[in-house]
């Protein structure tokens, strides 16, 4: 099976540049680099590759845009209004940004169209916040004092993003910020700055003021790094791997940045025999195979307790092989494209590794039939054991590993012993037994009965190494803000 030939990308992305203060510009360098869609293995356009020079511009835009200017002078109301006519903006253009998204990271179109939905919500929501960070007067007990809080921008703020919702993370760390009266630059992931550049494009057209939102694609380890070492950066919002979350920890603490960090996950999904096994099959194929896999909240690891487990299983199996794999533009396709060709090598290693452990192959197990992009088979393993490399480390692609448990408390203590905590789901008609799980689980999400719900009002974040802070919802705000105290002597 071969895929088609890609429509052609919006005008403002051929090639895409840099947007600082306001103005798309090339870096400095002139340096420029390729970026694929993984449906065709092939480029689709080129993107300015900005450095440490480009990325000290940017901050100096950003910083200039904080300190004067008219970011400082909107009031929060205004401030509202233009967040709202981003969204309105954003709905406008949804279905060429919805294909953007799929031409770079080879989500099937529907998915995009997700993605850019809970794009607008976010930057609905965040909207309606800016008229309520409000302080607090504080009963102190000093005679003749009065004392008050102000809920103040934190200033610069530095968003790290990772390729596998590259607008949707993009706004989940860009709507709070600006809400809170932050100004920000946004460094999308190399494999996927596109649509990063088409929210730039959003803001310029709705006149967000130069500088308060500034897009620098390049490198981890160029403009990534520079972002964090910068001492124009007051924090740093960073969702990514767990690995480069530690290095972005150690190298923001030399200036002592605010850090806020979403990280990796291997998250349980635990099916009891007394669930609504028909959903809870679903709820499992959807848990891990929604994205390509390529979420951090996949539901990678399923536990099924033993007397439930060929039901779920063959289910799960069976299901699974239904699933269309393909080219992400076609309306059927379930499964697109990994996101790149590196991705897809990692992903069939684990499988190779989880052959070689031991566990057995019951749907898929290796690289989909189709030329020439990065497909891969939805896969899912029985008689896994917790201690196997594929239930250990995140795969980041559609592999399932499935464990069977005995009792409640086993299934626990083994969906907790994982060095990651950002997401879990239990499956029980017994609501006892359901909130008794959801509430040992060491995971910053658990869902009952139900996989992969996410709302802009509703924090979402890790326990563990799976990173700290929580994005989204009210909670998100706090880490944009810095608390004053302000002491007035009334005597
Ligand atoms: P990654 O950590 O490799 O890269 C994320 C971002 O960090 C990219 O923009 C990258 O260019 C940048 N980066 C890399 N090295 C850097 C450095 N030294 N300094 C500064 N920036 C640097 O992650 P990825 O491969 O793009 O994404 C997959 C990972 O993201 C997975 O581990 C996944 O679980 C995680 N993720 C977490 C969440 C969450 O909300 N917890 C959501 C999505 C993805």
């Amino acid at each position: 099976m071969t895929t088609a030939t890609a429509p052609a990308l919006p005008d403002v992305l051929l090639p895409g540049r840099l947007f600082i203060d306001g103005e798309w510009q090339d870096a400095e360098s002139t340096e420029t680099f390729e970026v694929i869609n993984p449906a065709l293995a092939e480029p689709c356009t080129e993107v300015a590759e900005a450095d440490s020079a480009d990325v000290d511009r940017a901050v100096r835009a950003a910083r200039a845009a904080f300190e004067s200017g008219p970011w400082p002078d909107m009031t929060p109301r205004n401030r509202g209004r233009l967040l709202w006519a981003l969204a309105k903006r954003l709905e406008e253009r949804k279905k060429e940004v919805a294909l953007v998204e799929t031409l770079n990271n080879g989500k099937p179109l529907f998915e995009s169209g997700i993605d850019v939905n809970m794009t607008i919500e976010t930057f609905e929501y965040y909207a309606g916040w800016t008229t309520k960070i409000e302080g607090a007067t504080i009963p102190v007990s000093v005679p003749g004092q009065f004392a008050y809080t102000r809920h103040e921008p934190v200033g610069v703020v530095g968003a790290i993003v990772p390729w596998n919702f590259p607008l949707n993370l993009a706004s989940w760390k860009v709507a709070p910020a600006l809400a809170a009266g932050c100004t920000v630059v946004l460094k999308p992931a190399s494999e996927t700055p596109l649509t990063a550049l088409l929210l730039a494009d959003v803001a310029r057209e709705v006149g967000v003021p130069d500088g308060v939102l500034n897009v620098v694609p390049g490198g981890g380890s160029t403009a990534g790094e520079a972002l964090v070492k910068h001492p124009g950066v007051d924090k740093i919002a960073f969702t990514g791997s767990t690995a480069v979350g530690v290095r972005i920890a150690k190298t923001a603490a030399d200036t002592v940045k605010r850090v806020s960090l979403e990280l990796g996950g291997k998250s349980p999904n635990i099916v009891f025999a007394d669930a609504d096994l028909p959903a809870a099959v679903k709820g499992a194929i959807g848990g891990i195979f929604y994205g390509k896999g390529e979420v951090c909240a996949a539901g990678s690891r399923l536990f099924v307790e033993s007397s439930a487990h060929d039901q779920v299983v063959d289910g799960v199996a069976a299901g699974t092989a239904k699933l269309t794999v393909g080219d992400p533009l076609e309306k059927s396709t379930r499964i697109g494209a990994i996101v790149s060709e590196k991705q897809m090598e990692t992903v069939l290693g684990y499988i190779e590794r989880g052959k070689e452990e031991g566990a057995t192959v019951v749907a898929g197990g290796g690289r989909a039939d189709i030329e020439p992009g990065y497909f891969v088979e939805p896969t899912v393993f029985d008689g896994v054991t917790n201690d196997m490399t594929i239930a250990q480390e995140e795969i980041f692609g559609p592999v399932l590993a499935t464990i069977t448990f005995d009792d409640v408390d086993e299934a626990i203590e083994q969906a907790n012993a994982s060095p990651y905590g950002l997401a879990a789901a239990v499956w029980t008609s017994d609501v006892k037994k359901a909130h008794y799980v959801a509430h040992r689980l060491k995971a910053g999400t658990v869902w009952i009965n139900t996989y992969n719900l996410y709302d802009a009002a509703n924090p979402f974040g890790g326990y563990k190494q799976s990173g700290y802070g929580r994005d989204l919802g009210k909670y998100a705000l706090e880490q944009y803000t810095e608390t004053k105290s302000v002491w007035v002597n009334l005597r």
